[in-house]
C-alpha cells in the first residue's frame, strides 16, 4: 500500500538526516574544543579573531584525517580561512606536481607533418626526363 512506502522513505530520509545532524555535531563538537583550547589566533599569519569574525577561524587537520581528533587537540590546528585554503592548495600543487611528468617531446612528430613526398616527387621527375630522351 502506498501508506507503507511512504512511512518507509520518511524513516529513510529520516536516518539520513540523523546522519548528517550527527556529522555536523561532531564537526562543531572539535571546533568549539579547539577554539577552547587554543588562543584564537591563526597559526600561520597571527590574525587575532574575536566575536563575529570567529567564523573566519577554521580547524586545520595536521594529518589531513577528519576522524582523528584527539582529546588533547595534538591534530588540530587553527587557520583562518585564507592560511586554510592555502595550506590545502599548497598540498594540492604539490601533489599534481608528482602526477604529471614533465611536457612530453613532441618534435619527432612534427617533421612527417611537411610534405613527405616532395623528395620523391623531385626523383621521379628527373627520372622521367632521363626517360623521355630515349
Ligand atoms: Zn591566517
Ligand atoms: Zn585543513
Amino acid at each position: 500500500m502506498p501508506k507503507n512506502k511512504t512511512n518507509d522513505s520518511n524513516r529513510l530520509s529520516q536516518v539520513v538526516a540523523d546522519a548528517r545532524r550527527h556529522m555536523q555535531d561532531r564537526e562543531k563538537t572539535y571546533r568549539e574544543k579547539a577554539l577552547k583550547m587554543y588562543p584564537h589566533v591563526c597559526g600561520r599569519c597571527g590574525r587575532e579573531f574575536s566575536g563575529k569574525q570567529l567564523r573566519e577561524l577554521t580547524v586545520h587537520h595536521r594529518d589531513h584525517n577528519h576522524d582523528n581528533n584527539p582529546p588533547d587537540g595534538s591534530n588540530w590546528e587553527l587557520l583562518c580561512i585564507y592560511c586554510h585554503d592555502n595550506e590545502h592548495g599548497r598540498l594540492e600543487v604539490a601533489e599534481s606536481y608528482d602526477n604529471h611528468s614533465p611536457s612530453k617531446e613532441k618534435s619527432a612528430d612534427s617533421d612527417f607533418s611537411h610534405k613527405p613526398f616532395a623528395a620523391l616527387e623531385a626523383l621521379l621527375k628527373s627520372k622521367g626526363g632521363d626517360d623521355a630522351d630515349h
